[in-house]
């Protein structure tokens, strides 16, 4: 039986950012360290597990693959588990055909069906964006026009946006675009970063490693608000759930979306022959489909069924799990609210994807909790200082 009180900190979430926060503590300062996390496994949304059915790893809030560009970060994951040399490659299906995703000249000479060399994919574009007249992109809409014309955006960008955010892509910011990369060249990799890979023991070990530091003691199926009245009121919380929720939604809900993921197990070896598929079109309600044996070459799995997932988009409700923020002027307006309430709430760190409302990769919780044990934890627990200095605290 858990005794709340017995904590020198309390983590709220086990995501990726909690248990950076909770192992840092643990390992470094020798601290005991509570985290506390509603859904009935640890890890967040980074979770993997062993299909029972097929034996295939499966990533069960879609495929997720590591990718950074900080040593600090690498080295820290790198703890852990090795990594696979596992290299992104996404293809669309647009109309029963198939291009390249990211978009690059492949994906360009297909859609305009003749070779296109980088100097004339670059003057095509060109000429469409100034037929636009766009000159100082301000929403979605208008930075993917600006980066790769508006014949690109109608085919691969605008019914896959409108899937995914149900928004209009002028209402949404534009650097949710910016986060596909655009190439001049040939090359298909799906991210550029120098370190990349998928853990060879699969993220839920490597979760599972992380968190077995003496000190830390992980509670699953526990809402954080169903026992904060037995914890201590001085005790410190790194608090990683939605922040508006912490503050009973004071300010109004800020806006998420959510996925639903079908799961399908076919009879055969292969079924798309990548793990991931784009899907585009209008007329095709899911966004994606995820085939995850592709996610582990290395391992030999069976040849006599695969596991697909199907993934669908819509609105967040207030049962859901929140994925995407969606960030409208509402959404900024109201979060800043949050932040000076943040502000002034005493020993509590928000942190995280639904502590900050800001769409991360793994790599960036990670790279934010260890800012946060070095600046504000580290400091606080081994030089007595105060928790909070003020926006750092949210890092
Ligand atoms: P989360 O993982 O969301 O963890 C927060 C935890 O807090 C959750 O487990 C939640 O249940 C818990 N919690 C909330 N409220 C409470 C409460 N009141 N009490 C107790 N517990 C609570 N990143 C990449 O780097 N590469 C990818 O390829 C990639 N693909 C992705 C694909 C999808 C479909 C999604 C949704 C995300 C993807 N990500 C990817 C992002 C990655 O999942 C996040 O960066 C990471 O999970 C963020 O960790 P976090 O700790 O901030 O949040
Ligand atoms: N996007 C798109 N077509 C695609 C893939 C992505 O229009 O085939 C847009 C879409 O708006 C998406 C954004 O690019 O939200 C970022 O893509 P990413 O692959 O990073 O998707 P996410 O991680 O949001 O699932």
């Amino acid at each position: 039986m858990t005794q709340f009180g017995d904590f020198d900190l309390i983590v709220v979430g086990s995501g990726l950012f909690g248990i950076t926060v909770a192992e840092r503590c643990a390992h470094e300062l020798g601290l005991r360290v509570l985290v506390v996390e509603r859904r009935n496994h640890v890890g967040g949304n980074a979770w993997s597990s062993v299909d029972e059915q097929t034996g295939i790893e499966v990533h069960d809030y879609g495929s997720h693959i590591f990718h950074c560009t900080s040593q600090d970060v690498w080295t820290y994951v790198n703890r852990f588990t090795a990594f696979s040399n596992y290299r992104h490659r996404v293809v669309t299906r647009h109309q029963n055909r198939f291009y390249t995703m990211p978009m690059n000249l492949g994906t360009l000479s297909s859609l305009y069906g003749r070779f296109l060399s980088p100097d004339d994919a670059r003057a095509l574009v060109s000429e469409e964006v100034r037929a636009s007249g766009i000159s100082d992109p301000k929403n979605l809409e208008e930075k993917a026009i600006s980066l790769v014309g508006r014949r690109m955006y109608d085919a691969f960008i605008r019914g896959y946006t409108a899937k995914q955010w149900q928004t209009d892509p002028k209402d949404l910011p534009a650097d949710i675009i910016t986060r596909l990369p655009v190439r001049y060249t040939f090359d298909d990799a799906y991210f550029s970063d120098p370190y990349q890979g998928i853990p060879l023991v699969g993220y839920g070990a490597l979760i599972r490693r992380m968190l077995d530091a003496p000190g830390i003691e992980a509670v699953t199926s526990v809402d954080y608000f169903d026992i904060r009245s037995r914890i201590p009121a001085e005790t410190p919380v790194v608090y990683t759930g939605p922040i508006d929720r912490y503050f009973h939604n004071c300010a109004g809900e800020l806006g998420w979306r959510t996925l639903d993921f079908e799961r399908e197990v076919l009879a055969t070896a292969d079924y798309q022959g990548t793990s991931v598929v784009n899907y585009p079109d209008s007329d095709v309600q899911f966004t994606r489909i995820h085939e995850f044996r592709h996610l582990h070459p290395e391992r030999k799995y069976g040849t006599d069924q695969t596991v697909i997932f199907k993934e669908y988009s819509r609105f967040s409700q207030r049962t859901d799990e929140p994925y995407y923020p969606i960030d409208t002027r509402n959404d900024k307006s109201a979060y800043q609210a949050y932040r000076d309430l943040a502000d002034k709430e005493p020993n509590v760190i928000f942190g995280g994807r639904l502590g900050t409302y800001r769409y991360l990769d793994m790599h960036q919780a990670i790279g934010a909790a260890l800012k946060v044990f070095d600046n504000i934890l580290q400091p606080h627990f081994v030089d007595g200082r105060p928790l909070k200095h003020g926006r750092h605290a949210h890092t």
